[in-house]
This record gives structure tokens, sequence and C-alpha cells, in this order.
């Protein structure tokens, strides 16, 4: 049965066998590789399997040569710039991987409307007309928070997204109305057993309540969602399976929307595990052409978290979308203080800097994603 024709996804979720997936993709041959990469842009979950094997390592050049020309097919040369920006680091989950975790002794804060507009000026002179607002999960940082701060967003960005705490469908709504164009609400992983591991304590222990809310949020008419899984939690190959399945689901059920995926590894912070399992930068290259190859029209998200030079080499490989200049603690761009980051950025340029990497590299940094005005 095709993913999208499964009710929920956790229902299509429940019909695959992580180990089985798992061999699947460990047992992948030579030949199946070939095949995927003949298929290239329009690649099956199968396929999929392939492209993330072992098998596939020796044809990662051929891969990353078809993963460019989709890219450039489809998105030009261009690269979509964001920045991040934190508004409160109050959590009630413990999750182990996490700066922000509860049980970690760290001041808590949340920006109230002037230092927003204070930080908003901080990231302007950037250039950036595209925000992504994050906060921890915390009842203090709620419906009524969010619809202060968006509105005030929306006065200086032409797009703003939001990586928040899932929430209903209603909500989703209201958000929409007030001003959200995307929303990212990651799985970590999709492995019930590790979820559990890394997710002790609070609403985001619930696995299956993570997992139907980008539904929720493409059935309120979200333009476009983000999903993905973080490396280090379990075993990334099955991981970045059940996330590129996550994808073709939404897609083909919710193809309103628009998708993007993102590939974190897991990073250093304060009071947090260290990675269960070791994704290397060539395994993570392996997985960016894949995901393109998967689907020619998915963007795909790098962040700060990965080095300056693994960056410059991604550009190249799939990415559409990177963050710049990015600082992970609330308050952060008007202070050098980092005791209070969620984790450790690495790629430490400025936006001027990373701007001039792309130019340099024959590609155009665009520093807006789409406008609520095209979409009326
Ligand atoms: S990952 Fe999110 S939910 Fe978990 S502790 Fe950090 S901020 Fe809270």
């Amino acid at each position: 049965m095709k993913p999208g024709h499964y009710k929920t996804f956790s229902d299509c979720f429940r019909s695959f066998d992580a180990q089985k997936v798992s061999g699947l993709i460990s047992q992948a041959s030579s030949s199946e590789v070939q095949r995927a990469l003949s298929k290239a842009g329009h690649c099956s979950v199968e396929d999929l399997a392939a492209l993330l094997s072992p098998a596939a390592e020796p044809f990662l050049e051929a891969m990353a040569s078809e993963a460019n020309r989709l890219t450039r097919k489809r998105f030009g040369k261009t690269i979509q710039m964001f920045v991040p920006m934190y508004l409160s680091n109050e959590c009630q989950n413990i999750c182990t991987y996490c700066g922000f975790s509860l049980g970690n002794k760290i001041p808590r804060i949340t920006l109230n409307k002037e230092q927003f507009l204070n930080e908003i000026e901080a990231v302007k002179k950037w250039g950036f007309e595209h925000i992504l607002l994050v906060t921890g999960e915390s009842h203090l940082v709620g419906m009524e928070y969010f619809l202060e701060m968006i509105p005030l967003a929306r006065q200086h960005f032409a797009h703003v997204s939001i990586e928040v705490q899932p929430l209903e469908e209603k909500d989703y709504q209201k958000l929409h109305a007030a001003g959200v164009e995307s929303v990212l609400v990651y799985q970590e992983t999709y492995s019930e057993e590790a979820y559990s591991a890394h997710h002790t304590k609070g609403k985001k222990a619930n696995f299956f309540n993570r997992l139907e809310t980008p539904e929720k949020i493409a059935r309120a008419g979200i333009n476009k969602i983000g999903l993905g899984s973080l490396l280090g939690l379990s075993d990334w190959r099955t991981d970045a399976w059940f996330a590129g399945l996550h994808l073709v689901y939404m897609r083909e059920k919710y193809w309103r929307s628009r998708y993007s995926l993102a590939f974190p590894r897991l990073q250093p912070a304060e009071g947090i595990v260290d990675p269960a399992v070791i994704t290397t930068e060539k395994n993570l290259a392996q997985l960016i052409c894949a995901y393109r190859l998967l689907d020619e029209t998915v963007e795909l998200s790098l962040s700060t978290r990965e080095s300056e030079r693994f960056r410059n080499h991604a550009i190249q490989l799939g990415v559409t979308t990177m963050s710049a200049g990015s600082r992970t603690d609330p308050g952060g761009y008007q202070t050098t203080e980092t005791e209070l980051e969620q984790f450790e950025i690495s790629d430490e340029r400025n936006p001027d800097e990373v701007a001039n990497m792309l130019v340099k590299a024959g590609l155009e940094p665009v520093w807006k994603d789409w406008d609520q005005v095209i979409s009326g």
C-alpha cells in the first residue's frame, strides 16, 4: 500500500517493522543502488533504503553529482538564508540531549516584547527576511505568548517560521492567521525504544502525539512543514529512512504544503548525553544526497551545528537552506555569554562571511522565503 493511503502516519509507521527496515538497508546490493540512481528525483522508499545503505558508499560521487544536478534544476543557483531566534529556554520536558532540559540548573529566560525587539534589531542589520522563532516546551510559553510575539515578528520579517511545542490543529490555524508560514517539528528519533530512553519526562514523552503533529499542521493550512530526526540517538540510516517515509506520506496526502527536511547531528551542551551512535561527515553527505534523490522538490536545511568546511561542501550536494550567525540562547544576539545555549554551534562565521562564501561558490544568497503577500 502506498504510504499516503494510510489513515494516519501512525498507522503507516506501525505497518513497518524497524528491524526489518534496518535489515533491508544493511543488506541492500550494488544493483539496487544503481537502480535507485537511475530513478533520481523520483525514488520510492524502497530505493531510499538502498541509497542510505553501506552498499551505496562506493557510489557517493555519482549520488553527489545527481543530487547537485537535481537541486540546480529545481532551485537554481540559490541558497535560502534564515536566522533562528530563541525566545525562551523554559522547558518542562527532560530530553537527555538538550541544554534546556528540565533538570539542568540554568537560569531560565523568556524574552519580553522589548527584549525581543532588541534581538530583532540585532539580526535585521544582516539583511535577514526569514526568521525562525524557537522556544522550549512549557506552559509559560504557550499560545498567549506566541500570539503576542508573532505579529511583532511579522512587522519586521517577510517570513516567520516557528519551532515550538506540538499544538492542536485549531492552534496552528490561529498561528497561521497571525502570520506563521512554516512550522518545524522534528521527531528526533523514529525508534520508539530510543525515543523513550531519551525523553523521560513531560509531554514530549508521547511518541505518537509528536508523530501525528505534522498532519495537524498540514490540515491547518500552514504553507511549509519541517520534518527530520536528530542524528545520534539511534541508528542514523534507519532514522533517516523513517523520516523519508514520513515525508513521502505527507507529500502524498497533504500535497498543498511544502516540505523541508533537516538532519541535525547531536552536539555537546551543558549536562547532556554523548551521541549513542556516531554519524560521520561522510555519512551525512550520503544522507543529504539520498534525500535529494528521493525527492527533487524537498528543501534540505543545514544549520550551524556543522563545521564551516562541511557546510561549504554541502551546498554542492543538495542543501537549499542555511542558517548563519546563529545563537542558541535567548537574548544571544546582544550578548557574548554562551552558558545558556541549547547546544554549541560549529560554524561561527557571521552572515556576511557565509554570504561571501556562497557568492564565491557561484551561488546567490536569498534572504527571504515565501512571502505571505504572494499567497494572498
Ligand atoms: S529538546 Fe526541546 S523539549 Fe527537549 S528539553 Fe530541549 S527545549 Fe525542551
